[in-house]
């Protein structure tokens, strides 16, 4: 058996050839899904069962060669929510907390205390739920085509307790499933938006997470283009568009939703201050 410390200081090594800045808090992760304890090193001569101890040590090993850290978890934070995450449904990330943050102010702002909502290329359902949560009156429908994706929406909206959220299995490409939806006050999505360039300069840990979700077309406006065409009608008149999309693509998006007929439009920076939101009034 193998002391506490050993392994962690083992793990940190490993881990840190891939990302030293987070090493400490990815082993954080990992001891407390396997060992169950928020605090690894506390007690490091402590000896770690042997089976404990080779499953922390390959779940390391496979982070160190860059598998993503949330899906070796199965599970990721949004808006102070858990959502279950594995291959085939894009992970939650904080930049999209710009996005629920604009569709919440708007709705606040307009007193829309119980509006009717579509998230868009729902995916783990992050979006849906944080809004669900924080408007527990809202109507909110969540969208979504991938079969995989699906199956961690459906997990995530029951396990977050939000149970009513309508999940819809549909392309919002395809105007049959934007005639599904009508009335709407707020229609939100973060669909997928890299360019063909982008996918050609992923990130390891991006490799892992379905094309589907990431790429947009040539220039990533592809979803832009059509969603906000094909589901202009299943907004009410003075009603809401909110979208999130990739750093330099405001111009475009803008110019989209404007040549639309959606005004005012307002762009958001996100905690990194790149512009990526933005959110407009449906005329
Ligand atoms: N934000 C993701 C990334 O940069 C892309 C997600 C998306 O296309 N909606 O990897």
């Amino acid at each position: 058996m193998v002391r506490k410390g050993e392994l962690y200081a083992q793990c940190r090594e490993l881990i840190a050839q891939r990302d030293e800045d987070s090493a400490d808090f990815e082993i954080k992760c990992i001891f407390q899904d396997i060992l169950g304890e928020k605090f690894p090193m506390f007690a490091p001569k402590e000896l770690v069962p042997d089976d404990k101890a080779a499953e922390i040590l390959s779940v390391s090993k496979r982070r160190s060669e860059g598998y993503p850290l949330q899906y070796l978890l199965g599970q990721w934070e949004f808006w102070g929510c858990n959502f279950k995450v594995g291959e085939g449904v894009l992970i939650p990330r904080p930049d999209t907390e710009t996005l629920v943050e604009q569709v919440l102010d708007i709705c606040r702002k307009e007193k829309l205390t119980d509006p009717k909502i579509a998230d868009l290329c729902s995916g783990s359902g992050c979006i849906a739920v944080a809004l669900k949560k924080e408007l527990p009156k809202a109507e909110v429908y969540a969208v979504e085509l991938s079969e995989k994706a699906l199956y961690y929406l459906r997990q995530n909206t029951e396990l977050n307790g939000c149970g009513d959220i309508k999940i819809i299995s549909g392309d919002v490409l395809k105007s049959e499933t934007a005639r599904q939806i009508t009335g709407l006050d707020v229609l939100v999505s973060n669909p997928p938006y890299l360019t063909f360039q982008d996918m050609s300069e992923l990130m390891i840990e991006v490799r892992y997470e379905p094309e589907s979700a990431l790429f947009g077309g040539e220039d990533g406006l592809d979803f832009y283009r059509a969603v906000t065409e094909l589901w202009k009608a299943s907004i009410k008149d003075g009603g809401f568009i909110a979208y999130e999309f990739g750093f330099g693509q405001h111009d475009a998006v803008k110019d989209i939703l404007e040549k639309n007929g959606f005004t005012n439009v307002e762009l958001r920076r996100d905690g990194a201050d790149i512009i990526r939101t933005a959110a407009a009034v449906n005329n």
